[in-house]
């Protein structure tokens, strides 16, 4: 791993608001303003500036072209990625990452990418995508596509390998919107004062890109690259207090905050090592089941990106505000 090369790419996207009358985010295509709903408060508005911000118009191919292409771009060069959709329960994370039908989402317009690359060079390299999906639900690794199975995580180094893990090639997107499908059905969700649907859990959606080249006419393959990327939909960033949780539903609580806390500090050493290669400052990817799960797509050579996802409306204030914070830390040395 070399950690000096290390970049993440922070964007925001502004979801479209539920109230139009009560909206206190603005932004620009770099910048984005939070104005207090509290007059009495005389705040001033604050403001933070990420790599993209994403306004509530923005459509879903906006965020491909910006973010999604990048990463598949980096990846059939035979390196690893990662995206991650951070921010609370109803921010549009799930909109992003999977979309819908007609809107696909970045998962099946990366994979959707890779197919058509793979039927470009299809000439003179033979490239298979495989794609596999888990989550980590209070420190816990199920599989998305085979709940019944059981997954052992083995350290290997650098890596982590999820034993028993359903891995299905794919070369059609309508398979992957339907192992989506699939996926969103197992995925566990339980409810909670701050929204009924919540989803307590994080969710991996793997792509295995492996490619081959084919040498000569008798299609004998040379060295195989291999590369994943990987995309993240994150468990709802809102804090347990505030949604009144107790007992089972705590602890669940602390787990989630516990991934998100260590996820942040991973990326902004990272971010720190990369600015000062000699401060000695470990990368915490131990710290929980999440980050030890993406300690290969999070190095130097590998891609990151993160979206933070927020909602405009007053009522989010505290909420988008945390997000914000969160981002431009991850973004900052
Ligand atoms: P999360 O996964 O963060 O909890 P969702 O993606 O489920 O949030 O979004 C909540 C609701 O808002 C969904 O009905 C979704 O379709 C809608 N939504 C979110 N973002 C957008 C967007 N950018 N454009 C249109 N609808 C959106
Ligand atoms: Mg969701």
């Amino acid at each position: 791993m070399n950690p000096v090369d290390f970049k993440v790419r922070v964007s925001v996207r502004v979801r479209p608001s539920g109230n139009p009358d009560q909206q206190v985010v603005s932004s620009t295509d770099s910048e984005i303003k939070l104005e207090s709903p509290l007059h009495a408060a005389r705040k001033q508005p604050r403001k933070f500036a990420f790599d993209s911000v994403f306004g509530p118009n923005s459509t879903q191919s906006e965020i491909y072209d910006s973010v999604g292409l990048d990463l598949m771009q980096h990846a059939v060069q035979g390196y690893n990625a990662c995206v991650f959709a951070y921010g609370q329960t109803g921010s549009g994370k799930t909109h992003t990452m999977m979309g819908t039908e007609d809107n696909l989402g970045l998962v099946p317009s990366v994979f959707k990418s890779l197919i058509e690359f793979s039927q470009k060079v299809s000439g003179t390299t033979a490239v298979t995508v495989r794609v596999s999906m888990l989550e980590v639900y209070n420190e816990q690794v199920r599989d998305l596509l085979n709940p019944r199975n059981k997954l052992r995580l083995r350290g290997t180094g650098d890596d982590c390998i999820v034993e028993g893990l359903t891995e299905v090639r794919a070369t059609l997107v309508n398979e992957v919107r339907s192992l989506l499908e699939t996926a969103a059905r197992n995925r566990a969700t339980a409810s909670t004062n701050a929204n009924d649907q919540s989803s307590r859990s994080h969710a991996v959606v793997s792509l295995t890109i492996k490619q081959q080249k084919i040498k000569n006419l008798d299609t004998e393959l040379t060295q195989q690259k291999v590369s994943v990327v990987r995309l993240v939909d994150l468990a709802g960033s809102e804090r347990v207090k505030a949604s009144g949780a107790s007992g089972d539903r705590l602890k669940e609580g602390t787990n989630i905050n516990k991934s998100l806390v260590v996820l942040g500090r991973v990326i902004s050493t990272l971010s720190q090592l990369a600015e000062t290669p000699n401060s000695r400052a470990l990368v915490p990817y131990r710290e929980s089941v999440l980050t030890r799960l993406l300690q290969n797509s999070l190095s130097g050579n590998s891609r990151t990106a993160m979206i933070a996802c927020v909602s405009p409306d007053a009522d989010s204030y505290d909420q988008t505000l945390s997000t914000l914070r969160y981002a431009d830390q991850a973004k900052q040395i």
